[in-house]
């Protein structure tokens, strides 16, 4: 049972194709696992298709249009029915949009260790701006603490995280912004996996973790 929903805003920007194509990632990978987004994201398309009519058609460029487009002509309803039948019950771990990604689940994915246990993979976007990579937390391992100069969305995908703002697992979704300082700490049962996005660098509190991150890039 999905606990910790997307927000309306970023919802709203995937309809309407206006994301980067990190974060267009991790919301279609929301979106595929979460029934309510998936309601909610319907209304935001058929207003999405309301705005585009109204446009003038130079204020998009051609990709954002083709994105819009494909969208309102159905695309994210593809996947949502892919996902809601046979492939959830072969016990994937990523949803499908993330799969085609990766080019496989979790075992396909080229995990670096970033130490404790703690492995992690940055997905090659194509955005400049904003980084979305895969983090492996050990079942009981905690990450360090640490606050954000912008946003960074987090959805689990197997195993669950505890932090400041409660517990999350599958399918559930964190924003933290600028404002959020917490201590994500995996839950005791499965290994946690979360794609996470950022659209800038975390600010950590500890000196270790800020030497580490010039490293890995988080
Ligand atoms: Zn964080």
């Amino acid at each position: 049972m999905i606990k910790h929903h997307v927000s309306d805003d970023l919802l709203m920007g995937y309809a309407t194709g206006g994301l980067s194509e990190a974060f267009d990632l991790v919301i279609a990978s929301h979106v595929s696992l979460s029934d309510d987004a998936r309601a909610r994201l319907s209304t935001f398309e058929a207003l999405g298709g309301a705005v585009l009519e109204d446009s003038e058609p130079v204020e998009l460029s051609d990709d954002s249009f083709e994105a819009t487009m494909a969208r309102i002509m159905g695309s994210a309803p593809a996947e949502t029915v892919e996902s809601s039948t046979k492939t959830m019950s072969r016990h994937s771990v990523f949803p499908k949009c993330l799969r085609d990604y990766v080019g496989g689940d979790v075992d396909a994915v080229n995990w670096r260790p970033i130490g404790l246990g703690v492995k992690q993979a940055v997905l090659n976007t194509g955005d400049r701006d904003a980084t979305a990579r895969l983090l492996y937390i050990p079942a009981g391992q905690a990450m360090p603490d640490h606050g954000h100069n912008g946003v960074e969305v987090t959805l689990v995908l197997q195993g669950a995280f505890i932090d400041e703002d409660g517990r999350f697992a599958r399918g559930d979704i964190e924003v933290a912004s600028e404002e959020t300082e917490h201590t994500p700490v995996a839950d005791i049962g499965d290994d946690c996996i979360c794609l996470v996005v950022t659209d800038a660098p975390l600010k950590f509190n500890g000196l270790l973790p800020k030497i580490a991150q010039k490293i890995l890039r988080i």
